[in-house]
């Protein structure tokens, strides 16, 4: 599919074109920090800032959302479907690793039975992609065979010198593009080398990563028991706080809970998320089945590295987007675990 470049300068009114049709999001700086949040014509929006703190996986599995409501009425119950309404909307300003996110929980909720809630939503929106302009030290999508450099989607784009370049990749993205394209211009060849350029630089920028190497020997899907049994679990756990915070961050983190709350009126059922970090993960009524938080870290890591790959054809649930890294409170992470467990350490 044809390429198109539009000036940064222009970019307001690129936005006011998309916003015309369905809503927008974007990394926004609110508060000091970068979110995905709706565009309007005042937000502060930060294109440099892709690594926003917490990922795009709201607009397709929202924190909490509701699912139906039971209404008592004497001895009767009837139950009204109340899920909240899905509208198009376009995200923009999407790393290359979360938008291999979208692909993990692809697979857990587009499985069969499918989620339909999730389904509406991945159905109702565009991802729009922006190649990384300044990977961080915490980056380590190269691992999980990611190129930041040339990010998947509905459309593609790069920055480059002051020039927004922008690639419809799928059919809903050329939908999109033919709402917008008298805004942009085609681009040429000269266009296309320097995107090939900024690629380039930017393959050398992350090849100096602390963590471009990091070495997956070992978390091959096999090795399952090997893995489960290793002694270093004890030390690498040992202080976590079951503070579910890496777990929050995630972009590939799935796990939710379904609760009812009663408003006196009647039921309101609704989901939000959970964390296996947390002491009542999976709460039943004879207790938990993993008890230690030695179980409930390992169960983390095991199902990113291990569990996950050997059920999705090698698919790692882990994208390399570095958050759990900044985010810990202790200072645990996935690259720790790695390290301690796999590569040289293989046992
Ligand atoms: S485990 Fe950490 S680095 Fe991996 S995808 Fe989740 S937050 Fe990102
Ligand atoms: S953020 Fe750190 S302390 Fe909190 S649950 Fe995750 S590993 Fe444990």
């Amino acid at each position: 599919m044809m390429m198109y470049k539009i000036n940064v300068d222009r970019l307001p009114e690129l936005y006011a074109k998309m916003a015309e049709s369905r809503a927008l999001y974007l990394p926004i700086e609110k508060n000091d920090q970068v979110e995905f949040h709706p565009w309007n014509a005042d937000a502060c929006v930060r294109l440099d800032k892709l690594n926003t703190a917490k990922s795009a996986k709201d607009l397709f599995f929202p924190q909490t959302e509701n699912l139906m409501k039971f209404k008592m009425q004497g001895k009767n119950i009837s139950i009204e479907e109340n899920r909240d309404p899905v509208e198009p909307f376009v995200l923009f300003g999407v790393r290359a690793c979360d938008v291999r996110s979208f692909d993990v929980l692809d697979k857990v909720f587009l499985a069969d039975p499918v989620d339909t809630f999730y389904q509406s939503r991945r159905e109702n929106g565009v991802v729009i992609s922006m190649a990384c302009h300044e990977p961080e030290e915490t980056c380590f999508c190269h691992a999980f065979g990611i190129d930041a450099a040339d990010p998947a989607g509905d459309i593609s784009c790069w920055m480059v010198e002051g020039t927004l370049y922008w690639k419809p990749l799928t059919e809903k993205g050329q939908a999109l593009t033919e709402t917008v394209s008298a805004l942009m211009e085609q681009a040429g060849d000269q266009d296309q080398a320097k995107v090939e350029e900024s690629q380039k630089a930017l393959h050398a920028v992350m090849e100096k990563l602390p963590l471009y190497d990091l070495d997956l020997t070992g978390f091959d899907g096999d090795h399952l028991l090997e893995k489960f049994n290793s002694e270093k679990w004890a030390k690498l756990s040992e202080a976590c706080l079951g503070c579910g915070s890496c777990t929050f961050v995630c972009p590939t983190c799935q796990c939710y809970d379904i609760r009812d709350y009663d408003n006196g009126h009647g039921v309101q059922r609704y989901r939000c998320w959970d964390s296996c970090m947390y002491s009542d993960f999976t709460m039943m009524a004879h207790g938990t089945p993993r008890k230690t938080q030695l179980e409930k870290f390992r169960q983390r890591f095991m199902h990113k590295l291990v569990y996950f790959p050997s059920n999705n054809d090698g698919m790692y649930s882990c994208v390399g987007c570095g958050r759990c890294l900044t985010k810990c409170p202790i200072s645990m992470n996935i690259v720790k675990v790695i390290k301690a467990l796999g590569g040289e350490n293989h046992a």
